[in-house]
């Protein structure tokens, strides 16, 4: 142990924990020592109370849309600080790509949750989950979802691979959501994990224990939680299956988020000659898979499925490739494949791959010339690209069973699609699979089959090629994690991974009640009409609930061809009074479009005032004709406000949705829909 190689320390209660050395973490690259960590026992409880005594309120009193702002604020941060956290990533054994995977994903996701946040979620602290459903026949007893903060602690146990996007993308949905962190990186690189908290520390944009960090052990954390709580896991089957079984966890309802080992697969479909571009995006997917992060990626492809016919052309493609990579240090030019994470992982991958060996063939490994460049190499933890060949993988369940974390590959061939779909289904369960093909039927086939065993399935052809993001990279805005051995869990997902740090209560009243509870109106509560038409107040101003009755309006025979005119719309039903007699209306009736135009004819306040735009309509339903003839009559009332804060390129301006109802002179409604506007602020009045 070196005097001068640096002690990490834990972030518990808004300070920094340890001084005294522990372990050492080494360097994967040179075997050099990188990191200690700390002697110093964590107090979990003490860390749980600054969490919920602390964190929790603060975190409270700022509403989905200012945390989202706070997100962004963050990522732009980090973005700005980034190169700080290339250098301390260099050493696990990561090429700038690899790490660009973590650090700037890792960003990104921040960056995509802000703007997710800022897009769909409310500026309060409750979602509501609508519509409402009418629970009597008056309708003044409705029913409808919320989604509300948990009030709990988050705890994240993270893997070693992705130390930084592991942790970021679990942050952001937990934060936006309104529930503080507690981390526990892997061991082996939580020196990245924990020069990215410092910065996020320095930062001062979080509430003091938003994110709290645990180096070395968890200790009794899980023994001290509480039915608020939530934990996620990422790592291996084995210890999701040890720890998701926690007693204090099972007595009290504790949600276990389980991200685990998959046995990822890619399948060239029968329909791929050798001559298709399809075909060579098959090989450089797999190629890419195994060399990318070292294959140290919870997504890589670990079974290429391929017609028995193209087995030996696939087999030579990606001989060739492989031949080609050049590994090593990451920082000597050239370099394409880095190490694995750590000395443990290069011998548990070596041990898989013997067993993956035994009754199969070995492609291309070690023993074709695989020398890694640079220098002290000799004590880092590279590991050989390794392609095994099973020829009978309706025989061998190790292929579908064992996990080499690293660089690893297994080619099984297939006689036709159905066995290829059944070879997928092996795996019990994974993360993602690619089906290769040109044909949409076979895509659609693969995934009616596959989709029970995938949490996403990526079908790749010469049109999509342009712009994939690859079979290994899970995306902010969709879902990742996978049913049975893959853990069974979800993460990601765009707004959906929010939701999983909500809790969702189910409510009933009368609507009235229900706005109160939402915050958005709902049919047949009380309204307020004042004197002040709704579009001249200012977005403080406006209330839920606002709402004006308009005047009336007949319905002529020449609206209808005018606006006929107009729009160049001269459909039988509004312009063909034989064939409208026949229709389920029985004559002519006014395009439904006219309605919303004279609809709003009937409610705009014409001069110029605060409504800024009107940016486009939700929900619209024609429900009942007009004819010739008919009166109309609507009602507009404030359904939804949502204060995005002030941006310094907008006017100050909030977002008010619009119910809007249209009558006839029946009361019978015969159009509904929200609109949704922008609406200025006081404050850009007083700017003015
Ligand atoms: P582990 O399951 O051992 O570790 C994952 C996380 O769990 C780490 O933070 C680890 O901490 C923590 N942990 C381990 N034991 C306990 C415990 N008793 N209580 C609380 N936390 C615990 O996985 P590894 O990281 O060692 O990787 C092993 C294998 O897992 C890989 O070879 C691969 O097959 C699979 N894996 C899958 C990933 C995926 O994304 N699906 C990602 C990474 C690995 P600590 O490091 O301090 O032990």
């Amino acid at each position: 142990m070196s005097s001068s190689t640096p002690i990490l320390q834990s972030l518990i209660a808004d300070r920094w924990v340890g001084g005294t050395a522990a372990r050492a973490l080494l360097s994967a690259v040179n075997g050099r020592e990188v990191a200690l960590t700390h002697a110093e026992e964590i107090d979990f409880g003490e860390s749980l109370s600054f969490a919920r005594g602390q964190a929790l309120p603060a975190l409270l009193k700022l509403d989905f849309q200012q945390r989202a702002a706070t997100l962004k604020a963050l990522a732009a941060y980090l973005m700005e600080r980034k190169e700080q956290l290339y250098a301390i990533s260099a050493h696990t054994g990561g090429t700038r790509a690899d790490n660009w995977i973590d650090i700037e994903g890792g960003i990104g996701t921040l960056f995509a949750y802000a703007s997710t946040g800022r897009r769909e979620l409310p500026s309060s602290n409750i979602v509501h989950e609508g519509p409402a459903v009418s629970l009597g026949r008056e309708g003044s007893f409705i029913g409808s979802h919320v989604l509300v903060p948990k009030r709990g602690v988050a705890v994240h146990i993270n893997a070693f691979n992705f130390p930084m996007w592991g942790m970021l993308e679990k942050f952001a949905p937990s934060f936006l959501a309104g529930m503080p962190c507690i981390v526990k990186p892997a061991t082996a690189t939580s020196y990245v994990a924990e020069a990215c908290v410092r910065l996020i520390q320095d930062s001062g944009l979080l509430p003091a224990g938003s994110l709290q960090l645990v180096i070395g052990g968890s200790g009794d954390l899980l023994d001290r939680l509480e039915e608020t709580d939530v934990v996620t896991f990422t790592g291996s089957a084995d210890t999701a299956a040890m720890l998701k079984v926690n007693k204090n966890l099972i007595r009290r309802g504790i949600p276990f988020n389980a991200e685990a080992d998959s046995l990822n697969c890619a399948i060239l479909a029968p329909d791929v000659t050798p001559d298709d571009p399809e075909f060579d995006l098959f090989v450089r997917e797999v190629f890419r898979e195994m060399s990318a992060k070292t294959g140290q990626k919870c997504t890589a492809i670990r079974r290429a499925i391929v017609p028995r016919q193209h087995l030996d052309a696939v087999a030579a493609k990606l001989r060739e490739r492989l031949a080609k990579i050049k590994a090593g240090d990451p920082s000597v030019e050239g370099v394409k494949m880095g190490a694995l994470a750590s000395k443990a992982q290069q011998a548990d991958v070596a041990e898989r791959v013997a067993l993956l060996a035994q009754g199969n063939e070995i492609v291309f490994g070690e023993r074709d010339g695989f020398a890694p460049l640079g220098e002290g190499v000799a004590n880092g933890a590279f590991f050989a690209p390794t392609l095994l060949l099973c020829r009978d993988a309706f025989a061998n369940e190790a292929v579908h069973e064992l996990e080499a974390f690293g660089p690893v590959s297994t080619l099984m061939p297939y006689e036709d699609f159905d066995q290829a779909l059944a070879l997928a289904a092996k795996g019990r369960g994974s993360l993602v699979g690619s089906v290769i093909t040109k044909t949409p039927a076979l895509a659609a086939e693969a995934v009616m089959h596959a989709g029970a065993f995938h949490g996403r399935i990526h079908v790749l052809d010469r049109e999509a090629a342009k712009e994939s993001t690859g079979h290994g990279s899970p995306m902010p805005a969709l879902k990742h994690g996978g049913p049975g051995r893959a853990g069974g869990g979800e993460e990601l997902g765009g707004i959906r991974a929010v939701k999983h740090y909500l809790q969702r209560c189910a409510v009933q009243g009368s609507p009235t009640m229900v706005t109160a509870i939402t915050g958005e109106y709902q049919r047949g509560a009380k309204v307020q009409e004042d004197a002040v038409h709704p579009f001249r107040k200012h977005f403080e101003e406006i209330q839920i609930g606002d709402s004006l009755l308009t005047h009336r309006r007949t319905v002529s025979e020449a609206d209808i061809v005018n606006f006929g005119g107009i729009s160049g719309d001269y459909f039988y039903m509004h312009f063909d009074e034989i064939a409208a007699k026949d229709t389920q209306f029985g004559q002519r009736i006014a395009h439904g479009y006219f309605v919303l135009s004279a609809a709003a004819g009937l409610f705009v306040s014409p001069a110029p005032g605060p409504v800024l735009a009107n940016y486009g309509l939700d929900t619209l339903r024609f429900v009942n004709p007009v004819a010739i003839g008919d009166t109309i009559q609507a009602r507009l009332t404030c359904k939804r406000r949502i204060d995005r804060g002030n941006r310094p390129d907008q006017p100050p301006q909030g977002v008010v949705a619009w119910d809007v109802q249209v009558m006839n002179q029946r009361g019978e409604l015969v159009a509904s829909y929200d609109i949704l506007t922008l609406v200025a602020k006081q404050a850009a009045q007083t700017a003015a």
